[in-house]
């Protein structure tokens, strides 16, 4: 916050410039002499950004800190290369480790609450207050940005606030994995104890986005004892998803049963209403004048995903900041075509499959085209080369090269087994349906 006040006095910026590309910007790591600030989003503008405020930036952090950092702007994507820096309010710090960083606008008071979420923000809410005494674990699923990390969020910092000797632990279940997998890795007893200090070591564990923990055993393993330890201490734990546990094609029933033993409530869709009130209520936080007749427009037009609502007030934001003109109902048409385009389906490319199939897995594009032949990694890869074969014209050769450099052959032999395995495996089989589906939703 100093920084970006400093930045914002030296250099005269106004409000509403400010609002749009300063104040979302956090420290996210420092490394020797680098100061790594991420970008949260790639709609405010990351070239923009980098050239209008990098310098002053550098300025101001080395007239705070006294020392002279170079500044990297990153992206959420970037993130996993780099260790996140250790300070509170980003997870948590004592006994060693941090968890995810807390987004400090994700709390309940910027929670708009309608039919959609009123029973998962009162869940919430109630956990928040009296952790560990109800509801446990408490696991909240929907569909993606339609505010699972901001309800979570809201937790950790309502905790934070009021309890403020509760070791609270946020972390994506990505970091779970990958951390678990280090300290296995590694071999030892030690940095396996590390692992176990760490998790079972405090009084409110949330993990975000928990699919990812399905379908690696040895992750689900680590996870029940964890959780038995924590639920048996009357520790917090709060959990969410992208579906609910009896839809997880993969996950042991031993910790499905677990779940059930607290609260289960769904996040759906924003209604008309409740889009409306999420608009009007960002609008009037960036001091933004816009015409209700646009935030109409939005509203009627974006109706399953609250990020890409917020997306397009950014982007005429954005828009209106750097022409320096008023939104007219024809600009807004214009600049937001690609975000709302009537009727008009996405395009179905390999590429697109590839990407839900990654996310539907949860392992990330660098291992899908790597060289990995662990089960975990070869079958989403193998499925995608069934679904790029049935979903699109694309040829052997591109959706071979779109997956590492495979060749023909190999190609074929992915398509053939999956062919196979779709007719002879109920797993697979509905694996792939609900892949499909998030490919092509009508
Ligand atoms: P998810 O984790 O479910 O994918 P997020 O929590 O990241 O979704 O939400 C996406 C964006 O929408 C965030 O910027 C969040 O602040 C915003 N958002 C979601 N639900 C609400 C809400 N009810 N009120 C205000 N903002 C919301
Ligand atoms: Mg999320």
């Amino acid at each position: 916050d100093e920084i970006l006040n400093t930045v914002k006095e030296e250099h005269e910026i106004s409000e509403v410039s400010f609002n749009t590309w300063l104040k979302p910007l956090s420290v996210f790591a420092v490394e020797n002499n680098k100061l790594y600030i991420l970008v949260p989003d790639e709609q405010i503008g990351l070239s923009y950004i980098t050239k209008k405020f990098l310098l002053p930036i550098r300025v101001s952090v080395a007239e705070i800190t006294g020392t002279d950092y170079e500044i990297e702007f990153i992206l959420p994507e970037q993130t996993k290369k780099i260790k996140p820096y250790k300070a509170k309010n980003i997870g948590m710090t004592e006994s060693g480790g941090t968890g995810s960083a807390l987004n400090p606008n994700y709390t309940f008071d910027t929670f708009v609450v309608g039919n959609n979420n009123k029973l998962a923000y009162a869940a919430s809410l109630a956990v928040a207050e009296s952790p560990g005494e109800v509801y446990n674990p408490l696991f909240l699923y929907g569909g993606v940005g339609l505010g699972k990390t901001h309800l979570m969020h809201s937790i950790a910092h309502f905790i934070q606030t009021n309890n403020p000797s509760m070791k609270v632990l946020y972390v994506s279940s990505e970091i779970f994995t990958n951390e678990l997998i280090d300290s296995i890795r590694n071999g030892n007893n030690s940095s396996m104890n590390k692992f176990r200090d760490k998790y079972r070591n405090i009084d409110v564990l949330l993990i975000d986005d928990i699919q990812f923990i399905i379908g690696k055993e040895s992750t689900q393993e680590e996870f029940f004892h964890t959780f038995n330890e924590l639920h048996m201490a009357k520790k917090a734990i709060i959990i969410s998803s992208d579906k609910p546990p009896k839809d997880m094609e993969t996950l042991e029933e031993r910790i499905r049963s677990r779940f059930e033993w607290g609260l289960i409530t769904d996040i759906g869709s924003p209604d008309y209403e409740t889009r409306m009130a999420i608009l009007r209520r960002k609008k009037d936080m960036d001091d933004f004048e816009l015409d209700d007749e646009i935030l109409d427009y939005i509203a009627t037009n974006i109706k399953s995903n609250i990020r890409e609502l917020e997306g397009a007030l950014n982007k005429l934001l954005a828009y209106s900041n750097l022409e320096h003109k008023q939104i007219t109902m024809e600009v807004a048409i214009e600049e937001l075509q690609n975000i709302i385009s009537p009727d008009k389906p996405k395009e179905i490319t390999p590429q697109l499959i590839i990407d839900v199939v990654c996310e539907h897995f949860g392992i990330t594009l660098d291992q899908i085209k790597s060289k990995s032949r662990s089960n975990d990694i070869a079958k989403p890869r193998q499925i995608a080369m069934y679904l790029s074969k049935n979903m699109t014209d694309a040829s052997l050769d591109s959706i071979g090269s779109l997956l590492g450099g495979r060749d023909h052959s190999t190609i074929i032999h992915g398509i053939n087994k999956i062919t196979d395995e779709y007719e002879s495996n109920e797993n697979i089989h509905n694996s792939i349906d609900t892949i499909k589906k998030k490919i092509n939703p009508n």
